[in-house]
């Protein structure tokens, strides 16, 4: 288990190791950030945005939360989303689950978690939404496909915001993908659901 103190002896190591390779890194970036994608991930501690795609600080902009939701009222996200695309004119954005995700088995186990279940229940509307094809599966095999299914999901749901609507009238290069990490194998795949106009959204 770390402590704090060694969090803080780790950072000084860290940053001591990188200005010892690139002596500039630190001040380029100080001066600003061009990432060119928003990355949409899940708060779990597994799936580290940056470290997963091997990228340095600098390259992604990082939106997480329980199971990697967009959801239309949310002022959070939409901020974010709104600075990636209209200050940041990111080119790529990622919705990246990833399978055996919590959030996803305690939105299906009918069981109480008390208020998270308010922000999970968009997620009980993708189960409902599917219900024909999941009926089919059972166990870990039905909670892998609805993390899938809930990635698709939230590829539309970025789609019809008006932020990335307003982003493709205007000509903008905005590509949404959805993709998947694997705990086990610690690789991602491409859900192959990208969309880069309203004729992607069928
Ligand atoms: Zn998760």
């Amino acid at each position: 288990m770390q402590t704090p103190d060694n969090l803080f002896d780790r950072n000084k190591k860290w940053a001591q190791q990188i200005k010892k390779e690139r002596p500039n890194f630190f001040s380029n970036l100080a001066e600003g950030q061009e990432p060119n994608f928003l990355w949409i991930g899940c708060s779990d501690s597994r799936v580290p945005a940056n470290q997963i795609v091997d990228l340095p600080p600098g390259e992604l902009f990082v939106h997480r939360n329980i199971a990697n939701l967009v959801v239309h009222s949310d002022l959070n996200f939409l901020s974010v989303l709104q600075y990636a695309v209209e200050v940041l004119e990111v080119n790529h954005i990622v919705v990246c689950g990833h399978y055996g995700c919590g959030g996803v088995k305690a939105a299906t186990d009918d069981k109480g978690h008390g208020m998270i279940d308010n922000w999970l229940r968009q997620i009980k509307d993708v189960q409902l939404d599917n219900a024909e094809e999941l009926k089919g599966l059972s166990g870990d095999d039905e909670i892998n496909r609805l993390c899938e299914l809930n990635v698709a999901q939230q590829v539309k749901n970025i789609s019809t915001t008006p932020i990335v609507q307003n982003a493709w009238e205007n000509g903008q290069n905005l590509n949404v993908h959805g993709w998947i990490y694997s705990l086990e194998q610690g690789e991602i795949s491409d859900l192959e659901l990208t969309t880069s106009s309203n004729d992607d959204l069928g």
